[in-house]
């Protein structure tokens, strides 16, 4: 029978990460395209920054085309100059240290802490004491002979560095902090929004993150100047309207109104966004429990992770599969999962940079394996992405 076919056809595809469209966004994408306001100007860019200047609570915002365009200025407005050194982990997505690079600058790669996957702020204190002098108001790396001019913290899977220790460390240095939260929106450290501290903090809206744009970014500050820079490289730094009078070289780095009427609705839904990833990091947290040599990644008892991609570890002592080879087991159920990224360390461009640290990354990505984290996950969905990983593991 033809219904008989249907319910033995293959099992739907479960992918790791999508975008959740709601019927506001649509209507305000609609809105927009009546308008005919569909370029980089129009209302929705400006309610687009106040929402996203209320959820963080800072004073300024500049809405740019992706999260490595929003770093990009923040290096710039920043004042890190070519041939400096930028101290940023080396478990991250690489576009931190691309943009260290753009600017001429060079990464300080720096191992993660085993006890929450985030850049290990005790490393970062003992560069900087070991191994850096003061000379007048700089710090200088007395192996390179480089300027240190920025700590560049990365929120790594939705999960808050220990900022704390770190303000404190930037304070001392007088050093610059950006934040890279581009995955933790929604996310509290020690009841303060992810992105609410360092100097400048910047978020990414590409199509797998928590709120999206399509792709799109956002910088933000509580410093008036540093915005109105960034705002200014950010439309070519075009001085005069009328006339096309530039003053210096810019970036084409504007979103435009229909990437921001869905960001802009889809900020009013954060908090239940957050809610439906945390419930689906909860369940996994709970069914692993029981199977040995898995674990669910660790949250700070400082922290709330808006859990944007759920993350088990696999003990390779118990567990008689490594995670690139569940990924392949699992593609060939339908199921995406995935390994965390190569450590920058490691990586082709980066292989060469400092790297201050031990093995705690590596150990980290060899046992990481990122599960199904959509909002419109079911909890049948998730049944059988459970069951699936734990008969591979145990049977
Ligand atoms: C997604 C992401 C970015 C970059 O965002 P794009 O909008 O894709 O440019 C930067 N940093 C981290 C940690 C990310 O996860």
């Amino acid at each position: 029978m033809l219904s008989d076919c249907l319910m033995a056809g293959p099992p739907r595809h479960i992918p790791l990460s999508i975008p959740y469209v709601g019927d506001l966004e649509k209507g305000f994408v609609q809105e927009c395209l009546d308008s005919g306001w569909v370029s980089s100007a129009g209302a929705f860019v400006t309610r687009f920054e106040e929402a996203m200047v209320r959820e963080t609570r800072r004073k300024h915002a500049v809405a740019v085309a992706s999260g490595t365009a929003a770093l990009h200025l923040a290096l710039l407005v920043s004042g890190v100059e070519r041939g400096d050194e930028v101290i940023v982990p080396t478990l991250t997505f690489i576009a931190p240290a691309n943009a260290i690079r753009y600017v001429g600058a060079r990464p300080v790669l720096v191992d993660a802490d085993p006890t929450t996957w985030q850049l290990d702020v005790d490393l970062v204190e003992r560069f900087l004491r070991t191994r850096c002098k003061r000379k007048d108001s700089d710090v200088i790396d007395q192996k390179t002979g480089r300027r240190v001019s920025a700590l560049l913290p990365v929120h790594v899977l939705g999960h808050p560095v220990d900022m704390e220790p770190l303000q404190q460390l930037a304070g001392e240095f007088e050093l610059v902090v950006i934040e890279d939260a581009s995955e933790a929106l929604g996310s509290t450290y020690k009841g303060d929004p992810v992105g609410s501290r360092g100097d400048v903090s910047c978020f990414s809206f590409n199509g797998n993150k928590i709120v999206t744009c399509g792709g799109g970014g956002m910088l933000l500050t509580d410093d008036p100047d540093l915005a109105e820079r960034a705002r200014h490289l950010s439309t070519q730094a075009k001085k005069d309207p009328v006339r096309y009078i530039h003053d210096e070289v810019g970036y084409n780095y504007r979103l435009t109104n229909v990437q921001a009427a869905l960001g802009y609705g889809q900020i009013a839904s954060l908090q239940e966004r957050v809610e439906a990833r945390r419930r689906v990091g909860a369940r996994y947290r709970q069914a692993f429990a029981g199977v040995p040599g898995v674990s669910y990644m660790p949250e700070a008892d400082w922290a709330v992770s808006n859990r944007w991609l759920s993350t088990i570890a696999l003990d390779p002592e118990h567990c008689r599969m490594e995670p690139v080879r569940v990924v392949e087991e699992m593609a060939a159920s339908g199921i995406e999962t995935r390994p965390l990224w190569q450590p920058l360390h490691e990586s082709i461009p980066y292989r060469d940079s400092i790297y201050v640290g031990g093995t705690g990354a590596d150990t980290i990505h060899a046992s990481a394996l990122c599960l199904p984290s959509s909002f419109q996950l079911t909890e049948d969905e998730q049944g059988h992405v459970i069951g699936a990983i734990s008969r591979l593991l145990t049977d």
